[in-house]
């Protein structure tokens, strides 16, 4: 029973997947017609059910509903409001036309994925113009609703409402302004908002993180027209913000906004409390108070009591507080109760979905319980805490130190990212090894027979710089993690990154270190095959802590300084194991960046530190590649620049060449590998279109001896008889290239 101070509670989403990802069995099992669609639907509900009775029994008191997906919530919104851009149209409408948008079809390509506000989920980017006429479509999402009734009864179900500024914010608009777009959609948002309010729904939850932007203020007569219109439903609105804190510039305006019942903020990421601090909080919405961190995997019981009364200490005893997660659950996994092979004392200190509910029933049930149980990572001595200045400094400057590396005569020179295609056989070899029924010796021995075929077919495609083919590797980060020290797994802690796609992130929980080599059997394997230079290839530091559950106890920064050391040292075996040319990859460093633009500056120095301290300890002659999945980095080209590199290898085959025109203008002046074919697609490139790529990259100012000819990115996911086709055509094209030069 809850004593009069209690406090009430709520949540703001959770995950979608199923326990034991029934989604995704039952998304694949309808794509390949194994089950139908009212199955589909049918498994969808047990998923939705099962979440709903795990929310209720926590006990949480409001229980947000509507974010339950087939694929993505912001793809289902925009379905519901009929915003289907014209090559989907002619489609059959319902589930082929969402699953075509979602996936893409022959005559219509997929939407855009984009990262959801910083989190590894992936939303598909709505396509608005001009001529979209919303119609709405809320079917599913009252059919949510009323599955939630009816289990909990109408108090407690409060509807999940992705908010109508952040849906255009998020959005491509062409031919559109915001505000029009806005106009059109408010009629179906109010629509929406009446008929629940027939439904008999307490309050409404409007998701609106668009609000921690750095650009949010600019979007404040969006807001005021926005929810003027949604006021007018009188239905109360809990105004729903999380990932970073409100600006001072905004949170005033944003608390004065017509409608709300209730104002939710996240404490666990940016500072709210210095917010509240200089703002204050208005004494009539209730605030919900993010203090249970939805995107760490770490326990808040501590934390979120000291937080907690920070924050009653600012806003007083007037005003009404609800414990909340800081955000959906969607980006934890699920039960902590679910995995078997967790170290036993790392264990109590690990919280997913199902105990982080059951903290904030706690928390709210007896706020001021001091109980010190609460258990912070493993602190050692920290590793990587004094550097000298000097780790970080690469002499000779790249100038003095390019002539003395590995250069192909004419330039163009020819390699490949990293991966090759990852076969059924070698997933085997993988999964013999990890239970135990393949030896050691006889696993190595079978992955050096691979080594030696991808040797040979680089030989025959006469490349100029080899891979070994990360034959070896389940996963870039992974991989790392399993060798490296301070890292822990688990069996069943998957998260959505997006559709159908989920991952296990790693977990750090300790101080990393590197307690043996980690790629230099297979370098050497590789290398002594050939006598063309072979890659050696790691992952970044900061792409391997921004793809894991980072500790809470000490700073990205250490950890990332932690990782960069042990790589550090892997570098430098590497080196004296003969390897000339090492490749670092860090697809992951855009994504670290912090979502307020006035952060970016810190993130990027300790992220290049970080870089820097890996691969700065190598003789002049050693040749130090990295490689960068995006090609959109105008805005951090000073960063780029100061990761200190030979060679920069970028996936470009889908922009045009505004980047190597900024490139050029910034004045880079190392080495550059621009992506010449899309690895995603199945296509064989052309030679003639490769070719004439190559040439585009001349005509921006680069340098010949600087260009290097490759794919956008590793192989891993391509089958040989597209690899080997392709390949050929790039060798052949930057012959043409060099020809022609
Ligand atoms: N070397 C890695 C590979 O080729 C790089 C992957 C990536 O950039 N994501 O697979
Ligand atoms: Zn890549």
């Amino acid at each position: 029973m809850k004593d009069t101070s209690a406090l009430s509670t709520a949540t703001l989403g959770y995950p979608r997947i199923g326990r034991n990802r029934e989604m995704k069995k039952a998304l694949e099992n309808y794509w390949s017609d194994v089950i139908t669609e009212t199955t589909l639907k049918a498994i969808s509900d047990s998923v939705l059910n099962d979440a709903l009775t795990t929310q209720s029994a926590a006990p949480i008191d409001s229980i947000a509903v509507g974010d339950h997906t087939l694929y993505d919530h912001v793809l289902d919104w925009t379905l519901r409001f009929g915003c289907i851009p014209s090559r989907f149209q002619n489609l059959t409408p319902g589930l082929p036309t969402y699953f075509a948008m979602a996936r893409g079809v022959d005559s219509a390509p997929a939407l855009d994925m984009s990262k959801y506000f910083g989190t590894n989920y992936h939303y598909m980017v709505p396509e608005l113009d001009q001529h979209i006429t919303p119609t709405a479509n809320f079917d599913d999402f009252l059919h949510q609703i009323h599955l939630a009734q009816n289990q909990l009864g109408s108090e407690r179900v409060v509807p999940n409402v992705l908010g109508p500024v952040t849906y255009v914010h998020i959005s491509r608009l062409s031919g559109i302004e915001p505000a029009q777009m806005l106009d059109k959609l408010l009629p179906l948002y109010t629509q929406l908002l009446n008929t629940l309010k027939s439904r008999n729904v307490p309050e409404v939850q409007i998701h609106e993180p668009a609000l921690v932007l750095s650009e949010a203020a600019s979007l404040r007569d969006l807001y005021q027209t926005a929810f003027a219109s949604l006021a007018a439903c009188q239905l109360p609105i809990n105004l729903v913000t999380f990932f970073d804190d409100v600006h001072v510039d905004v949170f005033p305006w944003m608390c004065k906004l017509p409608g709300l019942s209730a104002i939710s903020l996240d404490f666990t990421r940016g500072n709210n409390l210095v917010t509240l601090k200089k703002c204050g909080f208005p004494s009539s919405p209730r605030l919900g108070a993010g203090i249970v961190d939805g995107r760490s995997v770490w326990t808040d019981q501590v934390s979120g009591r000291t937080l907690l009364a920070a924050i009653k200490d600012i806003v007083g005893d007037n005003v009404k507080i609800c414990v909340q997660p800081s955000c959906s659950l969607q980006y934890v996994p699920i039960d902590v109760d679910a995995e078997s092979s967790l170290p036993e004392e790392i264990r109590p200190k690990l919280h997913f979905a199902v105990q982080k509910l059951k903290t904030v029933a706690e928390i709210a049930a007896s706020p001021e319980s001091t109980s010190s149980s609460e258990l912070t990572g493993i602190v050692e001595e920290a590793v990587a805490d004094a550097l000298q200045e000097s780790l970080f400094v690469r002499q000779p400057k790249f100038e003095e130190r390019r002539p003395q590396q590995f250069t192909v005569p004419g330039g163009f020179g020819t390699t490949t990212i990293g991966s090759f295609s990852q076969t059924p056989e070698i997933r085997r070899l993988h999964t013999q090894h990890r239970k135990g029924t393949m030896s050691d010796e006889e696993y190595n021995a079978r992955i050096d027979k691979e080594l030696a075929y991808v040797i040979g077919i680089q030989e025959a495609l006469g490349l100029d710089v080899f891979v070994h083919g990360e034959p070896e590797r389940t996963d870039m980060v992974e991989y790392f993690g399993v060798k490296l020290s301070g890292f822990t797994f688990t069996t069943k802690g998957w998260v959505q990154s997006y559709g159908n796609r989920y991952v296990r992130p790693p977990i750090i929980y300790g101080d990393v270190t590197r307690t043996e080599a980690m790629t230099v059997r297979e370098f050497k394997s590789a290398q002594s095959m050939t006598t063309k230079p072979v890659k050696g290839m790691l992952t970044a530091a900061t792409t391997i802590l921004n793809w894991s559950f980072p500790r809470k106890d000490i700073s990205r920064e250490q950890q990332a300084y932690q990782i960069g050391l042990a790589l550090r040292q892997e570098v430098m075996d590497l080196e004296k194991a003969g390897c000339k040319i090492i490749q670092v990859d860090d697809p992951a460093l855009r994504e670290g960046l912090p979502l307020k633009r006035e952060n970016w500056e810190e993130y990027l120095r300790w992220a290049v530190r970080a870089f820097r301290l890996s691969t700065s300890g190598v003789l002049p002659s050693t040749q130090i590649v990295t490689h960068l999945c995006y090609s959109d980095f105008e805005d951090i080209l000073d960063a780029i620049d100061g990761m200190d590199a030979d060679v920069l290898t970028i996936e470009n085959s889908r922009s045009g060449d505004e980047m190597l025109v900024a490139l050029a203008k910034y004045g880079y002046s190392r080495d550059i590998g621009p992506g010449v074919y899309d690895i995603h697609s199945p296509v064989v490139p052309k030679t003639a279109t490769m070719a004439s790529r190559i040439k585009l990259f001349k005509e921006c100012g680069l340098a010949s001896e600087r260009i290097w000819v490759n794919p956008d990115c590793g192989l891993k996911t391509r089958k040989w008889k597209e690899v080997l086709p392709s390949l050929t055509n790039m060798v052949e094209a930057a012959k043409i290239a060099r020809i022609e030069d």
